[in-house]
């Protein structure tokens, strides 16, 4: 199969040139897979490439931290949501804020523990004031996410929000329409199920949407249970092609358990810091990411 180029002219969907099967970092073709060891150490060099990363100059200079994602590098299950809040940015993980805390109550009632998934997002960097991604952001950055993806191999992944749903479906249709409908989908050279849901930070406001999210939550333990999807063959596989070359970076650094600790959503707060009061350096000394 060639490369498409599917173009999300929607004015709701945000307009971004999502190219569908455009990479494939790590596998060509007949090439064995690699063990979970290989794949967690090259995960562990992403990591320290998107911790260098200046792609998107704004928000490089005003992040503290880039929030890589956390959890199971071998995981099953794996979530994205859309962007890192005020408390991500501040301890280096995804969703330890409100919206994180609904996030492990929801893996809690269906027998799993935040450990045992992988949870990234579309953007590894905070947006200042939480505004949304921008699309050259989501295009700067996406690179990382299908890296991750092709790593960590999970069989379902279960996209929050809309972001993360219309980047992956490479379609602009909206989570209220799509949410709680499995599709099998072909990333790179895998298939995966993709599973969209409501975002947690939305459900937290609307109790209606949060009856939703849970029923949507609850059928996750039975798509789990269908395990891996029918795989492409390899005769079938997209060319690999001009994946951005991500920016190479210092080695895998030290990596630690997260610490559990409250914060906010990503949901604009009242009287929320500005954008330069992050102006400054990353911290070089980010030690929280990853469980791996
Ligand atoms: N919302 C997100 O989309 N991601 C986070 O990491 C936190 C809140």
């Amino acid at each position: 199969m060639g490369t498409e180029i599917a173009v999300c002219a929607h004015t709701e969907a945000r307009i971004w040139a999502l190219a569908v099967n455009p990479y494939h970092p790590g596998v060509s073709p007949g090439e064995p897979d690699r063990s979970a060891e290989e794949r967690r150490e090259e995960l562990k060099g992403v990591l320290a490439q998107a911790r260098a990363c200046t792609r998107c100059s704004e928000l490089a200079a005003t992040r503290r931290t880039v929030v890589f994602g956390a959890g199971n590098a071998d995981a099953e299950l794996m979530f994205v949501g859309e962007a890192p809040g005020a408390s991500e940015d501040e301890q280096g993980l995804p969703f330890v804020g409100r919206a994180g805390k609904l996030l492990d109550q929801l893996l809690g009632d269906i027998g799993l523990a935040r450990a045992e998934v992988f949870v990234a997002n579309v953007l590894k960097c905070r947006p200042p004031g939480n505004r949304d991604p921008l699309p050259v952001e989501i295009d700067n950055c996406q690179e990382y996410l299908r890296r991750q993806v092709d790593l960590i191999q999970p069989s379902v992944i279960c996209t929050l929000g809309n972001f993360s749903t219309k980047l992956l479906r490479g379609d602009p249709a909206g989570i209220t329409r799509v949410h709680g409908q499995p599709e099998v989908i072909t990333l790179g050279h895998r298939s995966v199920r993709l599973y969209p849901i409501y975002h947690p930070a939305a459900a937290l406001y609307t109790p209606r949407m949060l009856d939703t999210l849970r029923e949507d939550f609850a059928r996750l333990p039975e798509l789990l249970a269908l395990g891996v999807p029918e795989q492409p063959q390899l005769s079938e596989a997209p060319e690999p092609e001009q994946a951005p070359e991500l920016e190479q970076a210092p080695g895998p650094e030290r990596v630690l358990e997260p610490e559990q600790v409250p914060g906010l959503e990503r949901a604009p707060e009242a009287g929320q810091q500005d954008a330069g009061s992050y102006a400054h350096e990353p911290d070089q000394a980010v030690d929280q990411l990853g469980l791996f």
